[in-house]
């Protein structure tokens, strides 16, 4: 397995409850580098484009209206397999379905309020960083 990247966001549910140490934690114990981070508070364009493959599904502007709700943290993760790394650590989009020792487990609100996102492919993770960072901001 090669070491690769992938993009995370720490969304609105998890910074509003003061989680971003202990999701990060869970982030580098389970083999990820955080290569690149910064907190936002995204506008409803972005958060509109970047959830654009969702906007045909029924939760679309409920999504957008979340994930503009307060500051979010993005961020690029770099490891072995990291897309793979990262949602395994993740857990399932529900956290009525998730895994015990997952992020979505100990922390999700419910299966919008999920607490991180994760890119679901390496061609997705190199779209959605070049969304958030420029090459010079991430420092491998
Ligand atoms: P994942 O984040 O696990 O890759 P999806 O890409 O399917 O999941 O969905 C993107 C995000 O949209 C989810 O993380 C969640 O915040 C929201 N979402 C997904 N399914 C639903 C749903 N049925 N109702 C409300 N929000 C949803
Ligand atoms: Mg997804």
């Amino acid at each position: 397995m090669a070491v690769t990247r992938t993009f995370s966001i720490i969304k609105p549910d998890a910074t509003r409850r003061n989680l971003t140490g202990k999701i990060n934690a869970m982030l580098e114990d389970a083999g990820l580098r955080i290569v690149a981070q910064k907190r936002i508070h995204m506008t409803a364009d972005q958060a509109g484009k970047f959830y654009e493959v969702h906007k045909e599904r029924p939760f679309y502007q409920d999504l957008i209206t979340f994930m503009t709700s307060g500051p979010v943290v993005v961020q690029v993760l770099e490891g072995e397999d990291a897309v793979k790394t990262n949602r395994d650590v993740m857990g399932a989009t529900n956290p009525a379905d998730a895994a015990e020792g997952t992020i979505r487990k100990a922390f999700a609100e419910n299966i919008e309020a999920n607490s991180v996102h994760g890119s679901d492919s390496d061609e997705n993770a190199a779209i959605e960083i070049a969304f958030f960072f420029s090459g010079t901001e991430i420092v491998g």
